[in-house]
């Protein structure tokens, strides 16, 4: 091993690369985290001596099983399931499903290997992973859904388990999901094993505040980042991209705090209101109806939709914040949104930014709050719904909600500190970076190879 810490680090991502070269979004995620960590390395040599990068960048295992089901006309479709178990020094395999056509294993492996990083900063006993399938469920009946989770539960039951891996939802897996997965894994196991699943519905094993969680912690997060600027987010213009749980409780958290959300948007594109978005219309129309954004401007004649969601970005405003999907902003559109005079950008989607837009934030003074630290809401809940299944008890909205704010703060503390501690100060990606990692790093120096 050479003990010169660049090299080592670029010695460990070109290995990568030969070895996933096929896997665009998952050597994204790498690279972002493995420039964090150079200065780690030079004052960490033990980290080295034992090649941790080498061995925290190898799934500890991938698990990938057909599904079939029956759809409505009684065809049998098949489609692709995928567990990956990345790192469990921390505590048991905990992360989402995802369940749209572009999951593949470079999708799956770059959101589990964040994953452990996010759930690591979070404080709670949470190790990283992730799943899910490129089942469409968009157009599907509710019986279909039903079926395609039961047939989807079926296989992944044996890798699954309260003490061993914890799903939960991610794009297209919200509450309705989580609770077909959950009543087919019960009757498989023959057991009330609350802690197997995450996001359940509230009375039914799950914990209140879990669907906000995401959004508000999002939001609890900028509030720390304006703070140690001097600033709120009171009467802040804010655009948001997506319009499904994380966006849905960002905008309600950021009006509550008194800022002026004017966008956001679907997969089809995005809508603009001027005088502030109407969230009653957006829960209606996204959470009970299932239409698409664009029916907004039939209730509020005076907001426009634009058809492509690329538009969104060179809408000037003070926040901007990404609850979509992965590489929603690139160089372009960061530019765009700088000479827009963007102050904070902070992430609810995992990845919304690539490598070329997170440099341009902060090449240029934005305020930049990457996923991992910005988003980790919504997977501390989960360990709080995970230790209330435990206890067998159930805490109020307000507890679980006050438990999510500290939790929010002290990730902001501890991201900004270990930043300034490894000569980065300010920088929120690097500081997140190093924080989670050496938490997982000194964990496994713990247990050996
Ligand atoms: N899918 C969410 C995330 O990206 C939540 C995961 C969970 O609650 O386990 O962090």
């Amino acid at each position: 091993l050479l003990n010169n810490a660049k090299q080592y680090v670029d010695n460990v991502f070109s290995k990568l690369q030969t070895k996933n070269a096929h896997q665009p979004e998952f050597l994204q995620a790498a690279e972002e985290i493995f420039l964090s960590l150079v200065p780690v390395f030079e004052q960490h040599p033990e980290y080295i001596k034992h090649n941790i990068l080498e061995r925290i960048v190898e799934p500890d295992r991938i698990v990938s099983f057909r599904v079939a089901w029956q759809d409505d006309n009684n065809d049998v479709q098949v489609n692709r399931g995928y567990r990956v178990q990345y790192n469990n020094v921390i505590g048991p395999y905990k992360g989402g499903l995802r369940f749209h056509p572009t999951v593949n294993e470079s999708i799956m492996k770059f959101l589990a290997f964040e994953q452990i990083f996010k759930n690591a900063l979070t404080g709670q006993s949470i190790g990283g992973g992730k799943g899910g399938s490129d089942f469409d469920p968009k157009g599907k009946s509710d019986a279909e859904i039903m079926r395609f989770c039961q047939a989807f539960m079926t296989e992944l039951y044996r890798y699954v388990g309260p003490d061993v891996d914890v799903p939960a939802g991610d794009i297209g897996v919200g509450a309705r999901e989580v609770g077909y997965l959950w009543g087919q894994y019960k009757r498989i196991r023959g057991a009330y094993e609350a802690g197997v699943l995450t996001g359940k519905k509230p009375g039914y094993g799950g914990s209140l505040a879990r669907t906000e969680a995401t959004g508000y912690g999002l939001i609890y997060f900028v509030s720390e980042m304006l703070r140690e600027a001097n600033d709120t987010i009171l009467n802040k213009k804010v655009v948001v991209s997506g319009s499904g749980n994380v966006a849905i409780y960002a905008i309600e958290k950021a009006q509550h705090f008194g800022a002026k959300v004017v966008a956001c948007s679907d997969s089809s594109g995005y809508i603009y209101d001027a005088e502030g978005i109407d969230l009653k219309i957006v829960k209606r129309l996204k959470e009970v109806e299932g239409n698409r954004i664009s029916e907004y401007v039939t209730y509020r004649p005076k907001a426009v939709f634009t058809a492509g969601c690329d538009g969104i970005w060179t809408i000037p405003c003070d926040i901007a914040l990404p609850c979509a999907t992965q590489n929603e902003i690139n160089g372009e559109q960061a530019r765009t949104l700088i000479a827009n005079g963007v102050k904070v950008v902070a992430e609810g989607a995992n990845m919304p930014s690539n490598l070329e837009a997170i440099n341009e934030f902060l090449d240029n003074g934005v305020l930049f709050g990457p996923a991992k630290a910005a988003n980790a809401g919504g997977v501390a809940v989960s360990a709080l719904e995970m230790a209330q299944n435990s206890s067998r008890t159930y805490w109020s909205f307000q507890e679980v909600d006050s438990k999510l704010h500290n939790i929010m703060k002290s990730i902001f503390t501890e991201s900004s500190e270990a930043a300034k501690k490894y000569g980065y100060e300010g920088n929120l990606v690097v500081g997140s970076n190093i924080a989670g990692f050496v938490k997982v790093a000194n964990g496994m120096l713990v247990e050996g190879v």
